[in-house]
């Protein structure tokens, strides 16, 4: 599927198919739409070798940008390789506000480096980031931690050899140097389960704790604010 930019109406696709992208801003998976496209003329005379243009996201109405390589100059139009990179990626979520300070400082920057395919920076951070969660887990936080991480691969069903390497990135301790080198489907695995394991282990727990502490407020306003032991 060829995309051009013609001389006279603009961006056209060489199908009908219609373009779809998960939208940086309503991480919704949407229909684009062309908002903002070069000029076909000034293409002509300074001949870049790549061009940005601005979509629209049919969902939320944001402009997203995209960058597209210059396949060829036509008389009549400009073609561009279908590739393109997403100058503004999707954003993961996480409830921060339930790790403690440092961990959420190191897991921040873990899931932007995710977020921008940089999956070696992305494990090399997780590994700090679980580091730094266990101290605030107590005594036995890593044994925890580990046992957290199993009861997951065990729900998701993940075979052993797939998960060794998210083991190795989480739980070894030693030299950076020996982290697995991680492609985009193990980045995938470490980062749903590492989430996981933040969420049973922190989220969780805050959650649960704060939920009663309401609870036993109101039980207590009930009682004319005679304390409650419930
Ligand atoms: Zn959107």
């Amino acid at each position: 599927m060829a995309i051009m930019i013609e001389r006279h109406t603009g961006i056209q696709r060489q199908t009908d198919e219609q373009f779809g992208l998960e939208c940086p801003y309503c991480s919704v998976y949407a229909h684009m739409s062309p908002q903002s496209i070069p000029d076909f003329d000034d293409l002509v005379i300074s001949r870049p070798k790549h061009v940005g243009l601005v979509y629209q996201c049919d969902a939320c109405s944001a402009p997203v940008f995209l960058r597209f390589a210059i396949k060829q100059f036509n008389p009549d139009s400009v073609e561009l390789y279908r590739n393109f990179i997403e100058l503004e990626r999707p954003k993961e979520r996480f409830q921060f506000s339930y790790l403690p300070k440092d961990t959420e400082v190191l897991f921040r920057e873990a899931l932007a480096c995710y977020s921008n395919n940089n999956f070696n920076a992305f494990a090399s951070m997780c590994r700090r980031a679980a580091a730094s969660s266990f101290g605030h887990l107590g005594d036995s936080g890593k044994l925890r931690a580990f046992d957290e991480i199993i009861a997951a691969q065990h729900i998701a069903e993940i075979d052993d050899d797939s998960f060794e390497p998210i083991k190795r990135v989480l739980f070894d301790a030693g030299e950076e140097e020996k982290l697995p080198i991680l492609n985009r489907a193990q980045a995938g695995i470490l980062l749903e389960v590492l989430k996981d394991m933040f969420y049973q282990c922190f989220v969780r727990h805050g959650k649960l704790t704060r939920a009663i502490k309401v609870r036993r407020f109101f039980v207590t306003e009930r009682n004319g604010g005679v304390k409650s032991s419930a």
